[in-house]
């Protein structure tokens, strides 16, 4: 079996989740759902990043320790992840001693083979960033991503030779074109190779909650060293538990944002060089969710707060949303207005209409029960020859990143069965509901049902929880979860003669939104 390793970057526990991380994880999401449908062995991981100053700071001035500050947090940000149906199989903390001890294994490693160096660091840094940054870099001498005031700090510090793996990088973009998608993140990160690479600190004296570097305990690890090691570090990475390492490593999407681009781009891929582990195959950048043309920022006030959306809209509207509406890689603005545009148009009236009309007419024709598949000659042909097109461009289009061409592709065949309706005007063939005619209007109603069903599955992976509703409606008690494209995925695979769930209205329309900021 195909195996796919998939990450997200693990979010700071210094604050609650905030939409854009949301945004991530549904797309990580949706991604390992389509490839556990086309039968890959998946592997889907997040986690969370616990040590550095920030969080030491936000834990003294609670009074609490740091560690159960974090563990608070941590079961916050899961309770998130399954509200929003996130499905990873596994769970990393920078705080778990196994990861400690394979960060310590990782320094090791790198002195060993001469990438780490004793220099004095002295410069700029953004606490809440936990950044360096030159003197040109700082905005009015604040931080340029956070603008807070940035702190001059001066250690002696061990160093990385980052500028040692410049060339290797280089080469390894040409080798591997598709290694940072989209193309405009491919570009930005040869624009920084092309700047040069400089050395870096990749220890701290002053920041005591983090993992000591082994061969110089009054030293801690730079954060982002620690937290960028996850990856690896959950697989059991250089201990004698690495099996997961050996059968998933290298990851096929390492998911990330934009703003840790050289992170992941440079110094994750420089330092799995240095200690000889090939690197991911696709660094996978996505851009930030804007509140109108505002970028989110808690101190502005400008907010998405994962827990208020999904009051108002029900996590399945909200993934829809954001997959659908964003151009996969570029910054995304969130308006109610647009919400309820897509959410009426889209959801309610051309899925939702699509699932209460036939199953209406279900009703009233046949009792409830979904006539049995006739096999040839059917009334649906025509959605029959469709549907295998859909199928192999929805596939296409997210298998090459493009979430909302995917929808299109899924829209598409959704809005011919509502049009097959108009032409094969059932109602009318109702009327003389005997011999050939009810031959004919069985077809129309199992052709229908099959298309839902069928739409459903590849609705599935954006919408979870609507999806298990609508095959409960059909009478199907399969989980969409636990089916595979290609053998349940084809028309006619559904028998029908179901007797169907009880119906309810899947997507309430929604009014006045604009108005509820
Ligand atoms: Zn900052």
């Amino acid at each position: 079996m195909k195996r796919f390793y998939l990450t997200t970057a693990i979010p700071y526990m210094n604050e609650k989740l905030h939409l854009g991380q949301v945004y991530e994880f549904i797309l990580a999401d949706v991604m390992t759902r389509f490839y556990r449908m086309m039968g890959y062995d998946v592997f889907f991981l997040t986690g969370s990043d616990e040590h550095g100053q920030k969080i030491f700071k936000t834990a003294a001035a609670k009074g609490i320790s740091q560690k159960k500050y974090v563990d608070g947090m941590v079961a916050d940000m899961q309770r998130i992840l399954k509200l929003y149906c996130i499905s990873n199989d596994a769970f990393i903390r920078t705080t778990d001693p196994g990861h400690e001890k394979i960060v310590q294994n990782i320094f090791n490693k790198m002195n060993d083979n001469g990438d780490i160096y004793k220099s004095t660091y002295e410069g700029w840094y953004c606490v809440p960033c936990e950044t360096f940054f030159q003197d040109s870099q700082l905005i009015d001498k604040k931080c340029p991503q956070c603008s807070r005031p940035a702190e001059w700090i001066k250690e002696d510090n061990y160093f990385f030779r980052l500028s040692r793996y410049e060339d290797r990088l280089m080469k390894h973009i040409e080798q591997n074109p598709d290694f940072v998608i989209p193309e405009i993140r491919k570009n930005e990160f040869i624009g920084f190779l092309k700047q040069g690479l400089k050395d870096f600190s990749i220890s701290r004296t002053t920041v005591k909650w983090g993992i000591q570097i082994p061969f110089d305990p009054e030293q801690y690890s730079y954060v982002w060293i620690d937290a960028l090691i996850n990856y690896i570090s959950a697989l059991g990475y250089s201990t004698e538990n690495d099996a997961l390492f050996k059968k998933y490593w290298p990851a096929q999407q390492q998911h990330v944002g934009k703003d840790i681009l050289k992170f992941h781009t440079i110094i994750w891929p420089a330092l799995l060089m240095s200690i000889g582990v090939p690197l991911p195959e696709h660094v996978v950048i996505h851009g930030w969710i804007m509140k109108g043309d505002e970028k989110l920022s808690k101190s502005k006030g400008i907010t998405l707060d994962p827990d208020e959306m999904s009051a108002r809209y029900g996590i399945d509207a909200i993934r829809y949303f954001f997959t659908r509406e964003i151009s996969f890689g570029l910054d995304g603005s969130f308006t109610a207005e647009a919400m309820q545009k897509r959410y009426n148009a889209e959801l309610s009236n051309d899925y939702g209409n699509l699932v209460s009309r036939t199953l209406a007419m279900i009703d009233k024709y046949r009792n409830g029960v979904i006539p049995a598949h006739a096999g040839q000659d059917e009334e649906g042909g025509k959605l029959k020859q469709l549907w295998e097109t859909t199928k192999k461009e929805a596939v296409s289009a997210i298998t090459s990143w493009n979430y909302s061409e995917c929808l299109v592709r899924i829209w598409e065949f959704v809005n011919a069965a509502n049009k097959f309706i108009e032409d094969a005007r059932p109602w009318e063939v109702a009327k003389d509901d005997s011999g050939k005619n009810r031959k004919k209007l069985d077809s129309i109603l199992y052709s229908l049902a099959e298309s839902i069903r069928l739409s459903t599955l590849l609705v599935f992976p954006f919408m979870p929880t609507v999806s298990r509703r609508i095959f409960s409606q059909l009478g199907i008690d399969k989980d969409p979860g636990d089916i595979l494209l290609e053998d349940y995925g084809v028309w006619g695979a559904f028998e029908g003669n179901t007797r169907t769930g009880r119906r309810e209205i899947l997507f309430p329309r929604i009014e006045n939104e604009k108005d509820k900021d």
